[in-house]
């Protein structure tokens, strides 16, 4: 016998605070409020951790000194998203995500690629960030990152 199984949908709303930590914050508000892009050195195996952590994620000791790193960067890998997710992506398709290397900076980090024809990307391509006019405290406060064109 074969019972078709009730479905409710709905939505959940689910308010929350999320407190950022101590490192978190420092490296939110060097970019929102002085335009300047920081990682942490761990004192052990010397790497400069981007973004900023508190704890090296290769020998799990504590970062000692923050770095300033870019604001330019190379590409390592990337993906172009052609469809659209309004709610979440915060640019229209296409777009592209790309692993960024920061000059200064032994770590990638994931962000967007912009002001660019999405097909002409390509690992080892040169970028840097261009900065939202009126940051929030959060990764959005570097708007994209674009293709250096000079220099
Ligand atoms: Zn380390």
């Amino acid at each position: 016998m074969s019972e078709e199984i009730i479905v409710h949908r709905t939505a959940l709303s689910i308010p929350y605070a999320w407190a950022a930590g101590r490192h978190a914050t420092r490296f939110y508000r060097e970019i929102a409020e002085h335009r300047k892009l920081f990682g942490t050195r761990c004192p052990r195996c010397q790497r400069v951790l981007f973004p900023a952590r508190k704890a090296c994620s290769r020998c799990f000791t504590e970062t000692t000194d923050w770095v300033e790193v870019g604001p330019r960067g190379t590409v390592t890998s990337f993906t172009v998203v052609h469809y659209a997710e309004p709610q979440i992506q915060p640019l229209p398709p296409p777009l592209a995500y790309a692993l960024i290397q920061l000059d200064g900076a032994d770590t990638a980090f994931i962000h967007l690629v912009s002001e660019v024809n999405v097909a002409e990307i390509k690992t080892g391509m040169r970028v840097e960030a261009v900065f939202a006019e009126s940051p929030q405290g959060n990764i959005l406060d570097v708007k994209f990152f674009k293709p250096i064109t000079q220099g």
